[in-house]
């Protein structure tokens, strides 16, 4: 009889869930929903409660092994977290408040569970069967809507004194840059996310810069996403490109204070952004060499992820079996 667990990966926008065997790999099974279509606290219960049924059994089935062992259910979800008490104090984003969503999930589903931090979840991902297999001490960092972060140090996960550590998108990288959504001024995310990407692009347009990128939204600048800058840079656009160029040197600055700080062996960047491939690579493990300590930045390896759709699904499932003890 085989040997499985749930991972549930929570973000704004969608829901992953996933049936991932034991020693990792992929899901046997993986189904995604939009987040706010799930509603209140019990309907988001319930609804998740509904999907992951569908999962294991359409899971187990795919794998012909329909009396399979599911172990449990572990949860990532966007934070502030108590993780001692399993519950999501205030995920804006989704309107959720002291929600305690690890208990009454699990209640619902019938399984023991745990929760951590979305961004934690996809770096303990990466780090256990994706790019980082075999680093003792990785950094992963989440492009995206918003840009979050993992720290792993000699094989253990921090959560810190509040469970909040990792949050790399808000450290100050300008002391008198761009207005942050966290209230702050001059945080990595203010320029590295994908809007404030096209924030940045649109801010140059505005100003007189001649680009490709205005025809690719027929002139509504409103429209202009990260995506769009990757595809005029594909198309040789040369503003797009200054774009990239500087949202690497920006990044690369930011990772060459964690390559300081924190001597990590690989840093492994998740999101759509990486995409963008080398344009981004490049500049930006140039910029990481100009800045950081030299013995640090030779021992780092700066890396895509490798698991694109399944690195919080498959690490969720990871947290649950390394806080069990079952990861062996
Ligand atoms: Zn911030």
């Amino acid at each position: 009889m085989s040997r499985w667990v749930v991972g549930l990966d929570i973000g704004g926008t969608n829901v992953v869930v996933g049936l991932v065997p034991v020693g990792g790999g992929r899901p046997a099974s993986l189904r995604t929903r939009s987040t706010p279509s799930l509603g209140g606290q019990s309907e988001v219960v319930r609804g998740l409660a509904a999907l992951i049924h569908e999962v294991v059994e359409e899971g187990l089935g795919a794998a012909g092994d329909p009396h399979g062992d599911v172990l449990g259910l572990g949860i990532g979800s966007p934070g502030p977290l108590d993780l001692e008490r399993g519950v999501v104090l205030d995920a804006f984003n989704l309107g959720w408040k002291d929600f305690p969503l690890r208990d009454a999930l699990g209640s619902e589903v019938g399984m023991p569970a745990t929760l951590d931090n979305d961004a934690n979840c996809a770096t303990w991902g990466e780090y256990w069967r994706g790019a980082g297999r075999g680093a003792l001490s990785l950094v992963g960092i989440t492009l995206g809507t918003g840009i979050g972060g993992g720290v792993i140090l000699d094989g253990r996960l921090v959560h810190g004194a509040s469970a909040s550590a990792g949050e790399i998108g808000h450290m100050s990288i300008d002391f008198h840059g761009r207005r942050c959504k966290c209230g702050n001024y001059g945080c990595l995310e203010a320029y590295a996310s994908g809007p404030n990407i096209a924030a940045r692009a649109r801010e140059g347009l505005e100003a007189g810069a001649e680009s490709l990128l205005t025809q690719l939204v027929d002139g509504d600048l409103e429209q202009l996403t990260a995506a769009t800058v990757y595809e005029a840079i594909l198309r040789g656009d040369a503003y797009a490109g200054e774009v990239m160029l500087e949202t690497a040197k920006i990044l690369g600055a930011g990772l060459a204070n964690i390559v300081n700080v924190l001597n990590p062996h690989v840093i492994v960047i998740v999101g759509g952004v990486t995409r963008a491939g080398h344009y981004l690579f490049n500049p930006l493990r140039a910029e990481v060499r100009r800045r950081a300590f030299r013995t640090a930045e030779q021992a780092c390896r700066i890396v895509p992820g490798e698991l694109p759709e399944t690195a919080g699904v498959i690490g969720a499932a990871g947290r649950f079996l390394a806080e069990r003890g079952l990861d062996a």
